[in-house]
């Protein structure tokens, strides 16, 4: 295969590297500090809750290596587990003793939990999950770090072509049971630092908690060189660009940073670009749906007056204006709240829902954002500087620029297709133009004239969509006024715009992006600029539809608005029907166009976030947004 000069080129399938992990994963880690719990962590977290105990009995203090860490403590023999390796036959050497050994006798042997060793010379800390320990280090002491995992261990298969019908009845197939490599190179680090903190290391333990199985691993040079060699590799990882994802590797499914990685999405849009002798390299395939559509959490909008929102065990506890018992939400289901207006939002609250990093934005009663809190979470220094840089670079705002008001008049045709009875063919085909014009737009200013001559005729025709014939005509006098809004559908157009710049928001920082710096829409002060820019192509998809759909279900009518000094504005019942639909409308899946599965509108959100991101990184070569047909 020969790859064009300027085209990307693709790691070869399955391929880690240097590394016998996948680096994308630790460079998300351990550089950006990303980290999504899965089923997997959790299990693991829960076989090591015991063992991560710190050791802390005072009598044991003493006997600590010399750069050991805080947290050390014989672990008592009455806490002791059948099941954990500390007790099996291999073990028995590391039990507490029976001789008549005090606890000051320095050659007792002992089990320490959670062991903090650092060398200052290999620049590594590593916290070891249990290390049976006897006699003191620099003087013959001896340690055996014990490495906890939640599954099993590899089993290798050596039957060769051995078929299931060669077997004989009973017989089962050859097979060798030994540690995965990732987990020898960890134990290999351990024993590094166990012997450079003074002690011999006759051998180390893996224990697979899904099998109870124990593992001795010998120690040799081998596993030295190989750890030191993984541990070279895992800092020039660091000290670079964050790596490429992996292709068709079935750690990916598993992973639970798969949805912040998007693997197949990168690789899909990379193959795109890719050709062969100048020629497209086909049509690569689909990404494998590993992502689930939509989030299960509970995005909660609190807007009555006087509403109190506090802490009770692990509850948000809703009480209303005399503090009586609104209603108790469990925290570990909150995406995110939204204050609207005066409801009061408890200390206790903020500090809890910053630790789940759950965001919360407060909100004025006509729509505007005026404050976000949000947790700082993961964050990519190098993905920033990236965007600020990009997006000083003039061709780099433009091609931006150009695929997002290209796909937003796409969707504002679209929609007018599907609910403006009536709109004639030469509008939509003005659109149509427009569109491909912005695609190809020269600059920045061009692209403002498209977008501008899109929207007089898509807002000209806006009032088709709408079935009553009061709010409909209202606007028609108006067209699409912002400051103030004059009319109903006005108002509920800021109202929802508002909305989706929220959303944005939020989808950007879960992708580590700034929401400030932005390319089409100018960096002002207090402007998320980027939220502006990403939030065009979905106007359309999910601000616009909700004006329409509210008005036109009867969910609202002229009932629901007050037209006040400042302009027209949604009454408390207005404004619960408007949430009611914003949050149909952001679980509503919709296929997407490139990828060919159904993902909410939320998470589409996130996922052309976290596509943006690739694409300042460069590892995504095009930018395409959703379009609709
Ligand atoms: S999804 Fe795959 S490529 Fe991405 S971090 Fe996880 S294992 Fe690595």
């Amino acid at each position: 295969m020969s790859v064009a000069p300027d085209g990307p080129v693709l790691w070869p399938a399955r391929h880690v590297g240097e590394h016998a992990y996948c680096p994308r994963l630790f460079y998300y880690m351990q550089v950006e500090g990303v980290f999504i719990p899965s089923a997997d962590t959790e299990a693991g977290r829960g076989i090591h809750t015991r063992v991560d105990r710190p050791s802390t009995t005072p009598a044991d203090a003493s006997h600590a290596p010399a750069r050991a860490g805080r947290r050390k403590r014989t672990e008592p023999q009455a806490n002791r587990d059948k099941n954990t390796p500390g007790e099996t036959a291999d073990s028995s050497s590391t039990a507490a003793p029976d001789d008549g050994a005090t606890a000051d006798d320095p050659d007792r042997p002992r089990s320490v939990r959670s062991l903090a060793l650092t060398s200052e010379r290999l620049e590594l800390t590593a916290t070891l999950d249990l290390t049976e320990i006897a006699g003191e280090p620099h003087r013959g002491g001896i340690a055996v770090p014990v490495e906890y995992r939640k599954g099993r261990p590899r089993h290798l298969d050596l039957s060769g072509a051995q078929a299931d019908e060669e077997l004989e009845p009973g017989q089962q197939p050859l097979t060798r049971v030994e540690p995965w490599p990732t987990d020898r190179v960890q134990l290999g680090l351990q024993v590094i630092l166990l012997e450079e903190a003074g002690y011999t290391v006759p051998h180390a333990v893996l224990y697979y908690a899904t099998e109870r199985r124990r593992l001795e691993v010998p120690i040799d040079d081998a596993l030295r060189a190989d750890a030191l060699r993984e541990l070279a590799a895992a800092k020039r990882t660091a000290s670079g660009a964050r790596p490429l994802p992996l292709v068709d590797d079935p750690k990916c499914p598993r992973c639970s940073l798969q949805p912040i990685c998007l693997p197949d999405e990168v690789n899909h849009q990379r193959r795109i670009a890719l050709t062969i002798g100048g020629a497209p390299a086909g049509e690569p395939p689909s990404p494998r749906r590993i992502w689930p559509p939509r989030d299960d959490g509970i995005h909660i909008v609190a807007q009555t007056e006087g509403v109190r929102i506090g802490i009770r065990g692990s509850a948000l506890r809703f009480t209303d204006r005399e503090g009586a018992l609104v209603r108790d939400m469990p925290i570990a289901s909150v995406e995110s709240l939204a204050v609207v207006g005066h409801v009061q939002v408890s200390t206790q609250a903020v500090h809890v829902l910053a630790d789940h990093g759950t965001p919360i934005v407060f909100m004025t009663a006509a729509g505007r954002c005026i404050a976000w809190i949000d947790a700082p979470g993961p964050t990519s220094a190098a993905l920033k500087s990236r965007q600020a840089q990009r997006f000083v670079d003039a061709q780099s705002r433009l091609d931006f620029a150009r695929a997002i008001v290209a796909a937003k008049i796409s969707n504002q045709r679209t929609l007018l297709m599907r609910n403006a009875q009536g709109t004639p063919g030469s509008a939509l085909d003005e659109l149509a133009r427009q569109a491909d014009e912005a695609a190809k737009a020269p600059a920045i200013d061009a692209l403002l004239g498209h977008e501008g001559q899109a929207a007089a005729v898509y807002f000209r025709h806006f009032p088709a969509m709408i079935r009553d014939d009061t709010l409909s005509a209202r606007f028609d006098t108006h067209g699409r006024r912002r400051r103030p809004p004059p009319d109903p559908v006005n108002a509920l157009l800021s109202f929802a715009y508002s909305m989706l710049t929220h959303e944005c928001v939020s989808a950007l920082r879960t992708a580590s992006l700034e929401p400030s710096i932005g390319a089409y829409h100018t960096t002002r002060p207090g402007r998320p600029a980027l939220a502006l820019d990403l939030m065009e192509p979905f106007r359309p998809l999910i601000a616009d539809s909700v004006a329409v759909s509210l008005i036109n279900r009867g969910e609202v009518g002229p009932g629901h608005f007050l037209d006040t000094a400042a302009g027209c504005a949604l009454t408390d019942h207005g404004r619960r029907a408007f949430f009611d639909a914003w949050g149909r409308r952001m679980a509503t899946e919709v296929t997407h166009p490139t990828f060919d599965y159904r993902l909410s509108y939320r998470r589409m959100l996130m996922l052309h976030a976290r596509l943006v991101a690739g694409w300042l990184l460069d590892e995504v070569p095009t930018l395409a947004f959703l379009t609709t047909r």
